[in-house]
C-alpha cells in the first residue's frame, strides 16, 4: 500500500513508530517502518479523523494567500472606504478621534488607545460592508468605555443595530481571513 484516503504512506527503516504528519509542501504523509502492515496503518489512519480534518481546515492554498501587490490595494481601498465610515460614526457618535492608521494586524480586528489613536486592520476589506462598521464602531465605542462590558456593548448595538450579527460573522470567519496573511 502506497497510499490510504489519498495520503502517500512513506515507510522509512530508520522509523519504530507510524505517525502522520503535515509536509513542506502542505500534504499531509504517513510516515511507518518498513514492515508496518497494511492493516494497521489503515486503523491508525482512521483514528486521526479529527486530527486530519482539524488540519485540513487550518490548510491555506498557496492561491489564497494574498501577495504583496494585493495587501497594497487592500491598503489604498481601506483608506478610501473605511476611512470616511470613522469620520462618519465619529461625528454621529460625538467622540474624537487622534489618529487612524490602517494595517494588517495578525490576530485583531482594531485598536483604540486611551488617547484616541485607532488602528484599523486593512484585511477587513475581506468582510462584508456592515462588518466593518461594525468594528469602526466597536473601536470608536472605546473612546467612551475602555473595556468590553455591558454598557461597552449596548453603546456599539445602540450606534450599529446589527452589531452582534457581525460579531457572530466575524467568530465565523475571522480565522480564515487571517490566515490568508499568516500560516
Ligand atoms: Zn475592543
Amino acid at each position: 500500500m502506497h497510499e490510504y484516503k489519498g495520503i502517500p504512506i512513506l515507510r522509512n527503516s530508520r522509523r519504530k513508530t507510524i505517525g502522520i504528519y503535515v509536509s513542506g509542501n502542505g500534504n499531509f504523509e504517513v510516515r511507518c517502518p518498513v514492515g508496518c502492515p497494511d492493516a494497521e496503518i489503515v486503523r491508525f489512519v482512521n483514528s486521526q479523523n479529527a486530527w486530519i480534518e482539524r488540519h485540513r481546515q487550518n490548510r491555506i492554498t498557496e492561491s489564497e494567500r494574498l501577495s504583496v501587490d494585493e495587501l497594497k490595494r487592500l491598503g489604498e481601498e481601506s483608506l478610501r472606504e473605511i476611512a470616511p465610515r470613522v469620520r462618519y460614526f465619529a461625528e454621529r457618535m460625538q467622540v474624537r478621534v487622534r489618529k487612524v492608521t490602517f494595517k494588517v494586524m495578525k490576530s485583531r480586528w482594531g485598536s483604540c488607545s486611551s488617547d484616541g489613536n485607532i488602528s484599523l486592520n486593512i484585511l477587513l476589506m475581506l468582510a462584508p460592508v456592515k462588518v466593518r462598521d461594525a468594528i469602526v464602531v466597536h473601536e470608536l465605542s472605546h473612546r467612551i468605555y475602555m473595556n468590553h462590558s455591558r454598557d461597552f456593548y449596548a453603546l456599539c448595538e445602540k450606534h450599529f443595530p446589527e452589531y452582534r450579527e457581525c460579531e457572530k460573522w466575524l467568530h465565523i470567519h475571522s480565522r480564515e481571513i487571517l490566515s490568508r496573511v499568516y500560516q
